[in-house]
């Protein structure tokens, strides 16, 4: 049995926590390993040897930085398939939808790689006669990030990297469910150049979080996962004074427009939905045709495209979509379709009690399909957080938006439509962080920055891209004059420029 442990200072270590934790293989159900689970000391002593390694890191010119982590870049390239396997185990995604994660973070990394001209600040001569003044941004010192399981190596990638460009030096809790892609990353990084300290893994959960949110030398925790997580790591966080950033879940819904190629939107829905077996926080959950036309069009075109899409396990090159990442997670998922029939929502494909030959004990759901949803149904209310698509009839564009900006998330949402005007009152007026105009999953390259709103976000500054800059630096204006410039005598009054 795999033992998976911690990566401090450069090193694996037990840690000196007794408590542990089984991972499984999705598709098998069978227990891949055992995870010891950092307590307080162990938490500590990421934060001794990051505090250690930080005054070195932060003198590091961000050219040397940013070399290495053009050479993780390389090494990241080189092993993509590697990586990619060692998730699918873990999470259950299929292997070309754990490569896609992997090239989306490295996307991070390319743009992480351009650390001197990221940090870059500005000068302005002559603020006042002989007076000039300029802006840097410097790095914070410790910094912690936390993460879900549906993305074990994107969502880390959309953070270390530009924290380490900026001269940070941090400590990684990945997720309890999927924890070994962490230790891959961490074991390359130090491969790649990096000094001992400047990254570390402490695996576990709520203890080493909340050893992490009290201790006194984390700057600043950056945290994904779902929405309660999120508001306590926020609230716990900030108030002994630390920056965060914390985003929470999802329920993104997809307008449907009379005018829109019905073939075009239900193929970015069947990827949408039931890619990844819909455990996104960009998944498109609820569908909204305007007109019950355009839902009986959609409906009849997403039907035979369910019918053909194959579920198997992660490692089987012809799958579209693997199991979901544990047994509660697929009993959950279970439930809340029991409650969408219960609560009367239509049920067009029934994806529960899917058996796979050979893969009886995986968890595995199948895709599952509702129609006539309406807005007080759970189903419609909450995250599901699996392969079920509920398709919510608006009678107009106006009530779909109107859905929209009512739901407690903000995270993604999209338009399918041919009429400019609508796309662009859409974009204009929508009340969510990330907008598609016929793109179903927009999520922003790693030179803009991704943050959805309302209870998908709690914070000021979303992740990476010029976002992340700011979120791991923080700025120091110095203004300065020479003798020659300066005036004889002491003033008193508030200085102005003469
Ligand atoms: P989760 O909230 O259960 O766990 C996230 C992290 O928090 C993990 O590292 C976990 O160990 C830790 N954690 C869990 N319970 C805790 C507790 N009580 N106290 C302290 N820490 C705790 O989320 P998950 O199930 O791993 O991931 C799925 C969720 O993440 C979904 O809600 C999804 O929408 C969300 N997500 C959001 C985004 C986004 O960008 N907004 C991206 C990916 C995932």
């Amino acid at each position: 049995m795999k033992s998976i442990q911690h990566f401090i200072n450069g090193t694996i270590v037990a840690g000196s926590g007794s408590r542990t934790v089984p991972t499984y293989n999705p598709a098998t159900g069978e227990q891949s390993g055992e995870l010891s689970l950092a307590n307080g000391a162990d938490v500590r002593a990421a934060v001794e040897a990051a505090t250690a390694a930080f005054p070195a890191w932060a003198e590091t010119t961000p050219l040397r930085r940013a070399r290495i982590l053009n050479k993780f870049l390389g090494i990241l390239e080189d092993r993509t398939d590697e990586l990619a396997k060692v998730i699918t185990a873990e999470h259950g995604k299929v292997h070309s939808d754990a490569l896609g994660e992997i090239q989306r973070g490295m996307e991070v990394v390319e743009f992480a790689t351009a650390a001197p001209q990221l940090l870059k600040g500005e000068f302005t001569e002559n603020v006042g006669t002989a007076v000039d003044s300029w802006s840097m941004r410097q790095p914070l010192g410790v910094v912690a990030g936390i993460t879900p399981f549906n993305f074990p190596a994107m969502v880390p990638m959309w953070m270390f990297p530009v924290a380490l460009a900026c001269g940070n030096c941090f400590i990684l809790k990945p997720s309890e469910r999927d924890p070994s892609a962490a230790l891959l990353i961490a074991e390359w990084l130090k491969e790649a150049g990096l000094p001992d300290g400047v990254f570390n893994v402490v695996q576990g959960d709520k203890e080493a979080v909340d050893a992490i949110l009290a201790d006194p030398d984390i700057q600043a925790v950056s945290f994904v996962g779902s929405t309660p997580i999120a508001r306590y790591i926020y609230t716990t966080a900030t108030a002994s004074g630390k920056r965060c950033q914390a985003l929470g879940g999802a329920k993104n819904h997809m307008i449907v427009m009379p005018d829109a190629d019905m073939d075009q939107a239900a193929d970015a829905l069947m990827g949408a939905a039931y890619g990844s077996a819909g455990e996104r926080c960009m998944a498109i959950s609820v569908a909204v045709p305007v007109g019950d036309e355009t839902a009986d069009r959609l409906i009849d075109k997403l039907k035979p495209r369910i019918a053909a899409l194959k579920v198997g396990p992660g490692t089987d090159p012809d799958a579209d979509m693997g199991p979901v990442v544990t047994a509660a997670a697929r009993d959950k998922i279970l439930g809340l379709i029991d409650s969408g029939v219960e609560e009367g929502a239509d049920l067009v494909v029934d994806g529960r009690g899917l058996k796979l030959q050979g893969y009886e004990d995986g968890y595995f759901v199948g895709a599952t399909l509702f129609d006539k949803v309406t807005t007080d149904m759970k189903i419609y209310k909450e995250e599901i957080f699996g392969p079920v698509l509920s398709v919510a009839r608006a009678a107009s564009y106006d009530e779909a938006a109107q859905w929209i900006n009512d739901h407690e998330y903000g995270n993604g949402t999209a338009i399918f439509t041919r009429d400019g005007d609508a796309a662009r009152e859409f974009a204009h007026k929508i009340k969510v962080g990330m907008v598609g105009i016929n793109v179903p999953i927009p999520v922003p390259m790693a030179f803009h920055s991704f943050g959805g709103w309302k209870a998908s976000l709690f914070g000021d500054h979303h992740m990476h891209g010029p976002e992340g800059v700011r979120f791991y630096t923080r700025m120091k204006t110095i203004t300065s004059r020479w003798p020659k410039g300066i005036r004889s005598g002491a003033e008193f009054s508030m200085p102005t420029m003469k």
